[in-house]
């Protein structure tokens, strides 16, 4: 496939806003789906604050071939966005990102929706923290159209994206991927299917352990992160990676390895599991390690 134009964003979360965001950017035509109408109107006040911030920062577009269009304003970018509670226009989707709560049974249910509504071209990219594609893959009727597109996040910012071929994935899937990749400006590494595949199966056990020290006193979370950043030279430390990302989706990845490996050393700790109990997800609900609400950390 050389041309991608129409690409579905199933979730509007952290990820889903942040890949509208960048697809939006490059001349994609975006299709965003979640649940309610309150999330979506929610997700589009993140889209306008993130296309503000990228204009402040003075970020250029990533490049894209044939490309020489000047920076654009925020209102044609975010006429590119349709959201939708109802799935409207996948049925021109060339490609699907999916970016929902990392929950088997909610994901299961998604992809049999997508699989009936995409035309049979489309790919599908699983943006999962843990879950293995291969699984994914086969709650469809297209496996060898579905990979694992792993996201960092900020991802208008951030360059490299893991892949993840599943046991079916065709290697014309994965170069419809790349070609998508080079279109947002990013590049791609890509690995074999295994739970947490690279990135999550070490960072979810370092952020869990992070915890583990804070949980037993050993030292506070500030300590922590600036241990990491000043003897390590990370740019951010666990705890401050935790509140990034969310804490439900550090504690639902941690679970998701656990069940996966069955071992013990994911056992999720019990003070990750009571801060997501109290409703303490990090940045995105104002107060994880570290209190958004009255700080700029
Ligand atoms: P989030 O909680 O911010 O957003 C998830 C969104 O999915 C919510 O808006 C929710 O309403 C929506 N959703 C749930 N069920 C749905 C359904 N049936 N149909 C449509 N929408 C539905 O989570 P997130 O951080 O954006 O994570 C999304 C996915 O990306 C997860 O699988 C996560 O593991 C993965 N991921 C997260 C990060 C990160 O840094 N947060 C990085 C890479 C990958």
């Amino acid at each position: 496939m050389s041309e991608i134009h129409t690409v579905g964003v199933v979730g509007a979360g952290v990820m889903g806003t942040g890949l509208a965001q960048a697809l939006a950017q490059t001349g994609h035509r975006v299709l965003l789906v979640d649940r309610t109408e309150e999330i979506l109107a929610a997700a589009e006040r993140t889209i306008r604050e993130g296309l503000r911030f990228a204009r402040l920062l003075g970020a250029k577009r990533p490049a894209r071939p044939a490309d020489d269009r000047p920076t654009e304003d925020r209102e044609t970018v975010l006429k590119r966005i349709t959201l939708t509670t109802g799935y409207e226009g996948f049925e021109e989707a060339d490609f699907v990102i999916e970016n929902i709560t990392e929950d088997w049974g909610l994901k299961q249910g998604v992809y049999r929706r997508l699989d009936a509504v995409c035309p049979p071209r489309a790919v599908f990219a699983a943006n999962t923290s843990v879950i293995p594609i291969t699984r994914i893959g086969a709650a469809t009727s297209r496996p060898a159209q579905v990979l694992g597109m792993h996201f960092m996040n900020p991802v208008p910012l951030k360059p490299v994206v893991e892949m993840i071929r599943g046991h079916h994935t065709s290697a014309e899937t994965v170069a419809t991927a790349r070609t998508l990749l080079a279109q947002l400006g990013k590049e791609g590494i890509l690995v074999e299917d295994s739970p947490g595949f690279v990135t999550n199966r070490v960072l979810m056990l370092t952020v869990n352990e992070a915890v583990y020290l804070v949980h037993e006193g050993v030292a506070g979370a500030a300590e922590v992160d600036r241990i990491f950043k000043t003897c390590f030279g990370h740019t951010m430390g666990p705890l401050e990676t935790a509140d990034l990302i969310g804490l439900d989706t550090i504690l639902q990845s941690v679970e998701g390895l656990y069940a996966a490996f069955s071992d013990s050393k994911y056992r999720p700790c019990p003070l990750l599991v009571r801060m997501v109990d109290a409703g303490l997800l990090g940045r995105k609900s104002g107060q994880g390690f570290y209190d958004y609400a009255t700080t700029a950390a």
